[in-house]
């Protein structure tokens, strides 16, 4: 009897890695929660193509956007915890929304297990083209003696675009109407032709339109410079202390997910980011890469836990919530 409980036990420790090394067989679905063109779908490509390259599978991208990621966030609580879906996150998704939303119907802590951490950018403070102020001091003013005709862009209460309002409010005074889009990709779009004016936007989805003189910026939410816009001056050097916002990403699963194929996705996001290719896009883009040691799934659930211990009473200080 007991020697029979040996050999099934052998079985059952043999499954794991050999199932490891059979993943992935098939194409595996990465959830991305805003729409496409924005700054998470742009990271998830970018370090979802690598990823695919690595695991010699291809990795489809998924966007299913809408209320700020919280039906993606969902749908990935729910999926089958096999590997063959995973889904991008961020800050606003995977932190904030949980003090924000107060009925969702799955837990952010506990139903989804990280895989990896991924790189952060700042937000830049952006206007469209035909807003005449010449500096942050000057757009402040003018948003408040226009705050009637002002109407900014966001991807929804709780996203990186929203947290950054929020933080740009309270340090400035100012107050806007705020439109909410299924992601950032389609606003910066409406903000270029001026639908909307104002953007505290993720440098990766503004730099390429500042760049081509299609946006006004005017100040980084950063305690340094970003390199890759190192003329724009950070929000403190432009006269308001205190907005100090930086989005980061990571990659989860549903919680149950057998940790031999985390490991093997987390080994393949680090391969990705350690890429100099990859390295030199995201780079360009503001962004600032983690270490293989921050991006290790124990270290990136003790970042994510820290980070929802900082932003609950900011959130809760705001008074932003929905039931
Ligand atoms: N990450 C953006 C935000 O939270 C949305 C997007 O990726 O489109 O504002």
């Amino acid at each position: 009897m007991l020697r029979r409980t040996a050999l099934i036990l052998l079985g059952v420790a043999a499954a794991g890695p050999a199932f490891a090394q059979a993943y992935p067989s098939k194409p595996i679905t990465m959830i991305v929660p805003f729409a496409a063109g924005g700054p998470t779908d742009v990271m998830a490509r970018i370090v979802g193509e690598r990823m695919s390259k690595e695991l010699s599978q291809q990795i489809i991208i998924d966007n299913v956007a809408g209320a700020a990621g919280t039906i993606a966030m969902g749908k990935l609580a729910r999926s089958t915890p096999d590997g063959y879906t995973i889904g991008i996150g961020h800050l606003g998704t995977n932190v904030v929304n949980g003090s924000i939303y107060k009925n969702l119907n799955y837990d952010l802590q506990n139903d989804l297990a990280p895989i990896a951490r991924l790189p952060s950018n700042p937000l830049l403070v952006v206007t469209s083209n035909q807003i005449p102020a010449k500096d942050l001091k000057e757009l402040v003013a003018y948003l408040k003696a226009n705050a009637d005709k002002i109407s900014g862009g966001t991807a929804g209460m709780g996203s990186g675009s929203h947290i950054g309002v929020l933080a740009f409010f309270a340090a400035t005074g100012t107050n806007y109407q705020l439109v909410p889009y299924r992601g950032t990709g389609p606003a910066v779009q409406d903000l270029i032709a001026n639908q909307i004016q104002i953007m505290i936007d993720q440098s990766s989805n503004s730099l390429p339109h500042i760049r081509a003189g299609k946006l006004k910026v005017y100040a980084v939410t950063a305690k340094e410079r970003n390199a890759a816009a190192p003329d724009v001056p950070t929000t403190a050097e432009a006269g308001f202390p205190g907005i100090e916002v930086a989005i980061w990403h990571g990659l989860w699963a549903p919680k149950g997910t057998p940790p031999e194929i985390i490991a093997k996705l987390n080994a393949a996001a680090i391969v990705a980011l350690r890429d100099p290719e990859i390295r030199r896009k995201l780079e360009d883009l503001g962004q600032d890469i983690p270490t293989p040691e921050q991006m290790a799934p124990a270290a990136f659930t003790a970042y994510q836990k820290a980070e929802v211990a900082k932003w609950t009473p900011i959130i809760e200080k705001a008074g932003v919530k929905i039931e």
